[in-house]
């Protein structure tokens, strides 16, 4: 029979590219009568480029005129490779986010599948003894095994006969990233044993959990007795594991929280269910992922920065065809498709590098909780200091909450202490009795954590003359001096140029560093307790491959006596030799104009003072400050976290703030001011051509960093306490904003829910 001309097939397609549309395409004759599924991806022409697009639906007829309808090129998947969950998340998102659908798919899918046609399994090459030389037939006649006679042939050839028994020791084979993480060297003796035939190669999927060297080897279960907050925080969580609920694991730094994340995993596991872990950056974290590791006797994939994109799709698939059972990834795993998925769990929740800050402006954690919806499944956001979202959810009785207070080691938190400031001899920053007690703690062999968020020797130069300072050519902002490259940056927009010897004004050689940062508290601290290793981590001195894991080796063993470091030291890292935490910069936080800074510091503070006395000692935190008396900080000391959270929520109520109302920034960007504010005037027009009754708009204004990298930046606000109807209007405004003439001479992008208003 032939196949039926499928003339009128058209189907509506999302393209990756920013516009509020999907378009009509022709479905090839080929298909004949097969359905096509929403969410597979097609090869598609687009204006002179061939993209791949994602089939929306099935559409009779088209506005397009028959004549002008293009035809798909090619149909490159059989099925949806997201699935129908994530497929679905997404529409939501794309609604919710105000993103276009297009991008939004786009940003979904791995890198390798957005410019790949062919979505096979990646195969890699594997070793493994050959049959015959660990099984051979003669094996019955003698004693001996057969891999002790290969191993005694291989006495003389050490490397050899190493990797021989590597192989033999993995379940079904290595392959070479799975040889690199166990030894070095491996390509000759590899080669010598193939000549011998005692290996043979074979492919199949690179499926990176076998790269696992410690897999299962540590029964932790057997060693930490669950304390009762735990278990009962376990069992609660369990005897709803079949339903979708979202549960707060509130405990303070050091309560175990990890111990119940492997305790619900291990039960999910043996429901045969797959496990989401997001956690807030992998490389700086890497104790959190060697404990899933080690714990769980479970097929696992990481998925992390240091990835290429053909690892990540190995393991993205690995999850997809159910090879893997837990998936430990950053922000963009949350959509990784995994059909049996039973329980998502999100470390750290209240951290900001969960919001996706450009392109797709999606917060990962609040999409675990929608996908957690729509699968019917649990979800756990630990924190020892839950976002104010998050306590609003508790407060309102959407979340449900389990707290752990105490350390599992039952120390009790470390003292923390102010420094006033005021009219005190500072000392390139750090104030005398701050030296006198890091003096104490090092004669007590102790280890000091000192915290600046700010990296760089100074954060401005300036001219001793004339006043004159280094600002940067294409930002509202200073550039920040690092004195051993000699060079200034901008922070802002990455600009470089060599420190100048003289006053670029008056050409005065009487140049003055204003202000400290990691470098500068690196140098004055090492030269001023020579004897101690003075060991600085941020961002700077971690640049180089390995720089990060050989530091924090350091760190741990008590190496290094005093570390220098930025918000990077502050995320989960666990440092048992720290006895005194100091805080340096508070005061810049206390006055922001940012809405969230106050949160942001009562959160730093926290977690940072969690480092302090994890161990055997017992810990102090010290902070430096000029305004010691400042509500925030007396609440944070006298009543804790919580009591801060309890106060700075009352003030959101007040001002209309989230969580307790709702914000949408629009901002809008150019190198001419002038664009970009008519731009934000006739989006402002537009908004009021429709009723905007219960939201509340704001601007434009000025960004608070009104030009960056050479471009003036101008933002509309939205507040609303009615969510549908904020969502709503947005629906329809963003497609009218990409219509306005003025839209396309600027940048432009809507943030639903932004994680700060710069
Ligand atoms: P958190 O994630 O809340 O910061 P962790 O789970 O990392 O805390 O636990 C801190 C330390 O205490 C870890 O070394 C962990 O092995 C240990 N630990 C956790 N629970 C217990 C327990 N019930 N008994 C003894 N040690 C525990
Ligand atoms: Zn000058
Ligand atoms: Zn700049």
């Amino acid at each position: 029979m032939p196949l039926q001309t499928s003339e009128q097939r058209i189907v509506k397609i999302a393209v990756p590219c920013p516009l509020y549309r999907v378009f009509d395409y022709r479905l090839p004759a080929i298909l004949g009568k097969q359905t096509i599924q929403p969410g597979i991806r097609v090869r598609i022409p687009f204006g002179r480029q061939k993209l791949i697009g994602f089939v929306i639906e099935e559409t009779l007829g088209s506005e397009v005129p028959a004549n002008k309808l293009k035809s798909i090129i090619k149909i490159l998947d059989s099925h949806n490779l997201l699935g129908d969950d994530i497929l679905k998340l997404l529409f939501w998102a794309a609604r919710y986010y105000a993103h276009p659908l297009g991008d939004v798919l786009q940003t979904a899918l791995p890198v390798y599948l957005r410019n790949n046609d062919d979505a096979a399994p990646l195969l890699n090459t594997w070793w493994r003894p050959t049959q015959t030389s660990h099984k051979p037939a003669s094996q019955k006649y003698f004693s001996m095994p057969a891999e002790e006679e290969v191993l005694q042939t291989l006495k003389r050839a050490p490397k050899q006969r190493q990797l021989y028994q590597l192989l033999l020791a993995a379940d079904d084979g290595l392959d070479a990233d799975a040889l690199n993480c166990r030894t070095e060297n491996w390509r000759a003796p590899l080669k010598a044993l193939l000549a011998r035939q005692l290996i043979e190669n074979f492919v199949k999927p690179a499926l990176l959990t076998q790269q696992n060297p410690e897999r299962g080897t540590d029964s932790g279960s057997d060693k930490v007795k669950l304390n009762d907050e735990q278990t009962a925080a376990i069992k609660n969580i369990e005897s709803q594991h079949h339903q979708h609920a979202v549960h707060v694991l509130n405990g303070i730094t050091g309560s175990g929280k990890t111990e119940v994340y492997l305790a619900l995993c291990e039960s999910m596991l043996a429901r045969n269910k797959q496990i989401l872990v997001l956690v807030p950056e992998i490389g700086l974290t890497p104790q959190l992922t060697q404990r899933f590791l080690a714990r769980l006797n479970a097929a696992i994939v990481v998925l992390h920065s240091a990835m290429n994109d053909k690892q990540r799709y190995a393991a993205w698939h690995a999850a997809a065809n159910k090879q893997a059972q837990l998936v430990i990834g950053t922000r963009s795993s949350i959509f990784t498709p995994l059909p049996d998925l039973g329980l998502i769990i999100i470390d750290e929740e209240h951290d900001g590098s969960y919001k996706q800050q450009d392109g797709f402006r999606y917060n990962a954690r609040d999409l675990a909780i929608v996908r957690a919806k729509n699968n019917n499944i649990p979800v756990v956001l630990g924190s020892a200091t839950p976002s104010l979202e998050s306590l609003n959810n508790i407060n309102e009785q959407r979340y449900q909450v389990h707290y752990l207070r105490q350390r599992a080691n039952k120390k009790p938190l470390p003292k923390i202490q102010l420094v006033n400031l005021c009219s005190q001899k500072l000392h390139e920053g750090l104030a005398e009795t701050l030296l006198t007690k890091i003096k104490q703690q090092l004669d007590n062999q102790g280890q000091v954590l000192l915290f600046i968020n700010r990296r760089g020797f100074a954060p401005l130069l300036m001219c001793h003359d004339c006043g004159w300072t280094t600002s940067c050519h294409r930002c509202d902002a200073h550039m920040t001096f690092h004195k051993r490259r000699n060079q200034l940056h901008c922070h802002h927009c990455g600009s470089q140029r060599r420190a100048p010897a003289h006053c670029e004004d008056c050409g005065s050689s009487n140049i003055l560093a204003i202000g400290a940062g990691t470098e500068r508290i690196e140098h004055f601290l090492q030269a001023y307790f020579p004897d101690t290793q003075v060991s600085r981590i941020d961002r700077d001195s971690t640049r180089n491959k390995g720089a990060l894991q050989e530091k924090l080796k350091k760190a741990h063993s008590g190496e290094s006596d005093i570390l220098v470091g930025t918000q990077m030291l502050a995320k989960g890292h666990d440092f048992p030799n720290v006895t005194l935490v100091c805080i340096l910069d508070t005061d810049q936080a206390l006055f922001s104009a940012d809405f969230r800074a106050a949160e942001h510091l009562a959160q730093l503070i926290t977690q940072v003072s969690g480092r302090a006395g994890r161990a055997s000692r017992s810990g102090e935190v010290l902070i430096q400050t000029h305004h010691p008396d400042h509500p925030l900080l007396q609440t944070l000391l006298h009543s804790g976290y919580q009591a801060f959270a309890k106060a700075a929520l009352q003030e959101r109520h007040a001002a209309g703030l989230p969580p307790v109302r709702h914000l949408v920034l629009l901002r809008c960007e150019s190198v001419e001011a002038q664009a970009a504010q008519i731009f934000l005037q006739q989006a402002a027009h537009s908004a009021k051509q429709t009723d905007i009754q219960h939201i509340d708009l704001f601007g434009p204004i000025p960004a608070p960093m009104e030009r960056r990298a050479g471009r003036y930046r101008y933002q509309i606000m939205l507040q609303s306490g009615h969510r549908k109807v904020l969502h709503q209007f947005l629906s329809w405004w963003a497609p009218q904003l990409q219509q306005l003439p003025s839209a396309r001479k600027v940048r432009w992008s809507i943030d639903v829910d932004p994680y700060d208003t710069f």
